[in-house]
């Protein structure tokens, strides 16, 4: 693993704000001033294949990444975008309940619950999703 690569996967690991790659590439960049916005999307790639991240693949918002590889749920902020772990037990049942519609083999499923975060509902607008 390359220097740049590792330093990359640690700024994720430290946070648990699911960071854009632009955000990524901000924290980065403090620790390796001269490394480029490609470079932190190259090696974020590169790094979900390994399966050492995962991406969230989530509707309608910017990719966003996450450190944490155990079996979680999220919630995301309709408003600003925002996205937190949810502490729920995960839900294999649900794959077994639906076996067999529309002749699908289920290999696994996400849940993404949608809402509003505390600082929308308090009216603070964030500058950045990344707080
Ligand atoms: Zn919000
Ligand atoms: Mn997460």
């Amino acid at each position: 693993m390359t220097r740049q690569r590792r330093i990359i996967l640690e700024e994720l690991r430290k946070v648990f704000t699911h960071p854009t790659a632009d955000e990524l590439y901000k924290a980065a960049r403090k620790r390796l001033p001269r490394i480029s916005l490609s470079t932190v999307y190259r090696n974020l790639e590169l790094l979900c294949r390994e399966g050492a991240i995962r991406k969230l693949e989530m509707a309608g918002s910017q990719k966003r990444f996450d450190g944490n590889l155990k079996d979680h749920y999220h919630i995301r902020c309709l408003r600003c975008g925002r996205v937190a772990d949810i502490e729920l037990e995960r839900r294999p049942d649900l794959e077994g309940s639906i076996r067999g519609v529309y002749g699908f083999e289920v290999l696994g499923h996400r849940l993404e619950l949608t809402g509003v975060c505390g600082p929308c509902m308090a009216g603070r607008r964030s500058v950045s999703t990344a707080c």
